[in-house]
């Protein structure tokens, strides 16, 4: 759609939105809706259509309201209307006192239904759901009319209000549009209009039993609620002439439907369904499992509202679908927590280290930075003594050309300490395997820097044995090992990766962290973004769960590949 004067900064929705503007076609206001069904947990697919939504309304001084699309009684759940809620705030929105719910409109619906029964717009008809199928035709078949599609205004009248107070059986009937079974849009076929369901309903009880279904629900609701901007996914794209026309028919205010590809994710799924199987299947402990692309399982995971906006803001808006790669949403955490997370030391792995000449039971109190990147966030002290732990992979035997860390003879630094040399290693009689190294300080390098100008190769992160706080660490890595679960194969369940979750017990964190409150996030020092977890977590047992790497291991691993 060219425009006179497009706006070089605004994608194609604001641009639309201003221009509806410019020619004060809704009067100048902006109304959107954010239209959730409550038969699942929201994810991040599902927070692009949030900050657009409620984006924005709130950029062009409008509103959104909060609209479940609750019509189909057999799936939905309160569990799921409360769940949702919880996600939208936390993102950052808020649908002030406009929660709504498709159900409160069932009446009003019917009423209009009605109306187009009374003008031969709408009829009754007993084809099966197999048989409406048959009927419909194809993408290169014009479909065939229902023998039902000739009955009298009166006939129709009478069984549609028959097939509400409930005298009919489920899929004995349905009532539909009479549109065009020719017409080149299979959505414009008839599409049915109310299908009979004997299911109670979460908030009507047993009111109804004939139950609407979207397309003639979705486009109604918005023009009670006098929305302007209906955003939506893609796959409602050849759903518009239908959401045009039922409005057109009852000649009823007329939002503007406007489509926007869909959010799609590397090496994870991004459907209701298939995440719930999950769940129902026991592949992850729930909709909240860190590794859920669900925005509780990302919130538990340690991910921050921030993070997730500044993703959807680096996605854009386009009109075709495309996958973007996790790591872009990695990168955004990152960001985030590397100017707003406090640092920590935390020893997934211990390897215990003596310091020999240390005096025994001296405890030093050792200055460390809470945030480089921000001084406001001060220092803190860290004991330091004479047995420590080191991280396990921070010491070799026969060091690999470019490993810099400790072994036999070399001197490295630690943190906010001291230079320390090994001088000694204890092993394992039955494995080799080193169990206790003996090293020796320099007492002159307290701070990490040597008097006389030596340097080391590395710096070890540490924690003094006696000060430490033991630690589960839960360490998670993509739920799917191909980029692109769903299209490759048969099914995504073959591309699991069975290293998707590893629980590091007894790890040794620095004391400060012991009672660090549920949902609070780290940078543990050369490893990566940690955060409480909300769940499991214990006063004195406390559980990390790694947000992310510092690093992308898999990028460097890759990039390792790439030169062979
Ligand atoms: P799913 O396929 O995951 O079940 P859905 O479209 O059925 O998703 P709804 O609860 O109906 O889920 O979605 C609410 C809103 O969120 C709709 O406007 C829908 O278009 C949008 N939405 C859902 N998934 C995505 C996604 N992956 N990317 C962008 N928007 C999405
Ligand atoms: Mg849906």
């Amino acid at each position: 759609m060219p425009t006179t004067n497009p706006a070089p900064s605004t994608d194609f929705i604001r641009a639309a939105i201003e221009e509806d503007l410019r020619t004060n076609r809704f009067g100048g206001r902006v109304c959107t809706r954010f239209p959730p069904e409550p038969n699942g947990y929201l994810h991040i697919g599902h927070a692009k259509a949030l900050c657009l939504d409620f984006g924005v309304a709130e950029e062009y001084g409008g509103l959104c309201n909060l609209r479940y699309d609750d019509t189909n009684p057999t799936k939905e759940d309160v569990e799921y209307v409360d769940a949702i809620k919880e996600d939208i705030h936390w993102l950052g929105f808020d649908w002030g006192d406009r929660e709504y719910y498709a159900s409160d409109y069932f009446e009003r619906l019917y009423e209009y239904a009605e109306q187009l029964t009374m003008r031969g717009l709408a009829y009754v008809c007993d084809l099966s759901a197999d048989e409406i199928r048959e009927y419909r035709g194809t993408l290169t078949e014009p479909g065939r009319d229902s023998p039902y599609r000739n009955r009298s205004v009166e006939e129709n009248l009478d069984l549609f209000r028959r097939m509400r107070a409930g005298e009919f059986e489920e899929g004995s009937c349905t009532l539909r549009a009479k549109i065009d079974m020719a017409s080149p849009n299979i959505v414009m076929r008839d599409p049915v209009m109310y299908r009979i369901l004997k299911a109670p309903h979460h908030r009507t009880g047993d009111g109804w039993c004939i139950y609407p279904m979207y397309d003639w629900t979705h486009g109604q609701n918005d023009s009670m609620e006098g929305i302007t901007h209906s955003l939506c996914s893609l796959e409602y794209e050849i759903h518009r002439p239908l959401y045009d026309w039922f409005l057109d028919a009852l000649g009823i205010y007329h939002p503007r439907q406007i489509e926007f590809a869909r959010l799609n994710l590397s090496h994870t799924v991004l459907s209701k369904r298939k995440l719930r199987m999950m769940v129902e299947e026991g592949i992850v402990s729930g909709w909240d499992d860190p590794r859920m692309p669900t925005l509780c399982g990302l919130r538990r995971r340690g991910y921050t509202p921030e993070a997730v906006r500044l993703f959807i803001r680096q996605v854009g808006l386009a009109k075709t679908d495309s996958v973007v790669d996790i790591a872009l949403l990695e990168y955004c955490i990152r960001q985030d927590l590397n100017l707003h997370a406090p640092r920590a030391m935390a020893v997934l792995r211990p390897l215990r280290v003596v310091i020999d000449n240390y005096p025994e039971g001296l405890v030093e109190e050792l200055e460390a930075v809470n945030n480089p990147e921000d001084a406001t966030m001060g220092t803190r002290q860290v004991p330091f003594s004479r047995v420590l732990y080191i991280e396990r992979e921070d010491f070799r035997e026969d060091p690999p050309k470019g490993y810099f860390r400790l072994s036999p003879g070399r001197e490295v630094r630690l943190r906010y300490a001291y230079f320390v040399q090994c001088v000694g290693v204890v092993k394992d009689p039955q494995t080799g395997e080193a169990v206790e190294l003996h090293c020796t300080y320099d007492p002159s390098t307290r701070g990490g820097d040597a008097p006389d100008g030596r340097k080391v190769k590395a710096t070890l992160h540490w924690v003094s044995a006696e000060h430490a706080t033991p630690a589960q660490v839960r360490l998670y890595d993509r739920l799917f090992t191909a980029p692109n679960p769903d299209q490759e194969g048969h099914g995504y369940r073959e591309f699991l990766n069975p290293k998707s979750l590893e629980v590091v017990t007894s790890c040794q964190l620095e004391p400060s962290l012991a009672s660090a409150a549920p949902g609070s996030r780290y940078q543990f020092e050369r490893l990566g973004y940690f955060c409480v977890d909300g769940v499991d977590s214990r006063p004195g047992a406390p559980v990390f769960n790694q947000t992310v790497p510092l690093r992308d291991p898999w990028a460097r691993i890759e990039e390792a590949q790439r030169k062979g």
